[in-house]
């Protein structure tokens, strides 16, 4: 699948990985709209869940109790949205998708993070779909830097 551009990560695009298992990479997101979002991606193309096997699912499990036990700690998230969408890749005449899972963490209280606080005004609904998830390069960078820390996968 030379054409996928999930299966062809460049270093750049590797910038913000915060740690691999050994079928699952898990990345903080470009966007932040919700502080710690993260995507977690499956290290082989694949195209839906339906089409995991048992070995990626056991591992997906243990991903997500240690990413939630990390963004609890390491940023105070309240609970976590997490969704697997696959839109974008339907958009071309002949969809390719590369299985991928977005988790937005939720707060109930304000996120300090260099001195700027950073409020979940959405607590308790939908997360937003049109919020900015533009921060600044050094508070995106601190959030990378705690999260990596603490994770191990
Ligand atoms: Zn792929």
């Amino acid at each position: 699948m030379t054409e996928c551009d999930w299966c062809n990560l460049s270093e750049e695009d590797k910038k913000y990985l915060l740690c691999e298992s050994g079928y699952w990479s898990v990345f903080l997101a470009d966007e932040q709209d919700y502080i710690g979002r993260c995507i977690l991606v499956l290290k082989r193309h694949c195209g839906s869940m339906a089409e995991l096997n048992a070995d990626e699912w056991n591992e997906l499990r243990e991903l997500v109790c240690k990413l939630e036990s990390c963004l609890k700690a390491v940023l105070g998230a309240a609970l976590f949205n997490w969704s697997c969408l696959m839109n974008s890749f339907y958009k071309a005449a002949a969809p390719d998708p590369h299985l991928h899972i977005h988790v937005r963490p939720r707060y109930d209280k304000p996120v300090m993070i260099n001195g700027r606080a950073y409020t979940d005004g959405e607590f308790g609904h939908h997360y937003a779909l049109h919020k900015s998830g533009a921060i600044p390069a050094e508070d995106r960078e601190e959030v990378f830097i705690r999260l990596k820390e603490r994770l191990k996968c």
